[in-house]
């Protein structure tokens, strides 16, 4: 008869809930550490309050850091299919809308939290709360848990599920990182994604509050890194909407590494330049005595027209179309085509949604996401080098990774 296992689960954000499941569920003796006052803070604000679930496609292609191969071995081992199987079995279907994006039928959150949290309670976990860790020390062939002011905690199996430093206001500060520095883990650098980004132009505070719906893309060293459409809003910093979102990936590495980025906006994506020259000169030659901004009219959200006059090289947009010479005028059908803004950063941790890089995936073993340097180690969820794009692919990947290290640490 085998012994019952004492696992020991650092975080209760999705990973670290899923984690618990799955090992009091193989009978493990679960305790849950979460250093806030209540566990999943973070699953209450996903999105919007509706909390996006997972994703039907479960596409390798939309994850990053670690190798596909090791994405790809955590999310079969556990997919989309049993993870809304057991959800549904717990108490919360699903429902698929557009692109694949799964939310919960019943549209809640807070639902997704409850259910979760109702079945700890079925299952016996013991949910410890304010109870932050802070060192985990291998002792003989278990490990202690220290936590600040408080009790220390014996462990056959530790799973760490601590989150990395993406939304601190919900718990993750990034000390689950630190900790597993301490036992030899190589950590990659860390930087927020699925973040607004900052762009450098004198125009930005005029054109806030802007939406549009059209594509940008982020540009370094003259090569397009990733391109996205849909409805992009135009903010006093940069640009923010889920198109801004999915690109901060490919923006905030850049700026990490210190490498020059550009977005290319492109406004009116569906009009070709030479659509959008033919347009722009028509306006102006036949209406040679009304003033730039009054032929423009129409052509793009207004906010935006007296920052396109100007930056295309007009005094202001009281000028007369008669005039206006063709070179300047070519220069403003060119930045309705496509405008370029130097890329000076992104939104910080507090509005970030996720974190890039963190514990480094090869000294883990994808098959049962126990570290490969300290046995009896499990890690999963975002502290892992792993991140997904918007869409339900990141709790895919708490869900994923909790469940397969969960079930391997109870045996
Ligand atoms: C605003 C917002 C909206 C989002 N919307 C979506 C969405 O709709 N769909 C989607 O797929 N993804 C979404 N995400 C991303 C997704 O929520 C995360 O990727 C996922 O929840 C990460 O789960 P995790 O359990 O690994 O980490 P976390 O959710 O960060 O959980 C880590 C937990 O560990 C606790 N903890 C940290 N350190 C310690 C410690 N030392 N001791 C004890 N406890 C500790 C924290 O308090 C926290 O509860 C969103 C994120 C944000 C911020």
């Amino acid at each position: 008869m085998s012994i019952q296992k004492r696992v020991v689960v650092v975080g209760g954000g999705g990973a670290g809930i899923m984690a618990a499941l799955a090992a009091a569920e193989r009978g493990a003796f679960v305790t849950l550490l979460e250093r806030m006052e209540k566990p999943g803070k973070k699953i209450l604000v996903c999105g919007n309050g509706r909390c996006n679930i997972t994703n039907a496609s479960q596409e390798v292609s939309r994850f990053h850091g670690a190798p596909p191969d090791f994405i790809d071995a955590v999310l079969k081992a556990y997919p989309v299919k049993k993870t809304i199987d057991y959800l549904d079995s717990i108490g919360l279907p699903c429902v698929e809308e557009e692109m694949g994006r799964m939310y919960p039928s019943c549209g809640q959150a807070a639902s997704v939290l409850n259910v979760l949290r109702y079945e700890l309670d079925r299952r016996n976990v013991r949910v410890m709360c304010g109870a932050d860790a802070v060192r985990l020390t291998k002792k003989g062939a278990g490990f202690t848990v220290d936590t600040v002011n408080g009790p220390i905690y014996e462990a056959d199996r530790v799973i760490m599920a601590a989150g990395g430093k993406a939304g601190p206001q919900y718990g993750s500060i990034g000390t689950g990182l630190e900790m597993v520095r301490a036992l030899g883990h190589k950590i990659n650098p860390v930087f927020p994604v699925l973040v607004q980004i900052n762009l450098q132009s004198a125009f930005l505070k005029e054109m806030d509050g802007v939406r549009f719906e059209g594509s940008a893309a982020v540009i370094s060293q003259g090569k397009v890194l990733r391109e996205e459409s849909g409805e992009i809003q135009i903010t006093d910093y940069g640009i923010s909407g889920i198109p801004a979102l999915d690109l901060s990936r490919a923006a905030g590495e850049c700026v990490y590494y210190k490498r020059d980025a550009q977005l290319e906006m492109r406004l009116l994506p569906r009009r070709s330049a030479q659509e959008i020259w033919a347009d722009v000169w028509g306006r102006l030659t036949s209406r040679p005595d009304e003033t730039l901004e009054r032929a423009l009219t129409g052509i793009v959200h207004m906010k935006l027209i007296p920052a396109l006059i100007q930056a295309a090289g007009f005094k202001n947009q009281h000028v007369p179309c008669r005039h206006a010479p063709e070179p300047q005028a070519r220069a403003l059908a060119g930045l309705l085509h496509k405008w370029t803004f130097p890329i000076t950063g992104t939104q910080d941790w507090t509005r970030a949604h996720v974190t890039a890089g963190g514990v480094d995936a090869s000294q883990i073993d994808p098959a049962t996401l126990e570290s490969k340097l300290v046995p009896g180690l499990y890690l999963v969820g975002e502290i892992v080098d792993v991140d997904g794009d918007c869409g339900g692919y990141n709790l895919q990947w708490a869900w994923s990774s909790g469940r397969v290290a969960g079930e391997h640490s109870a045996r």
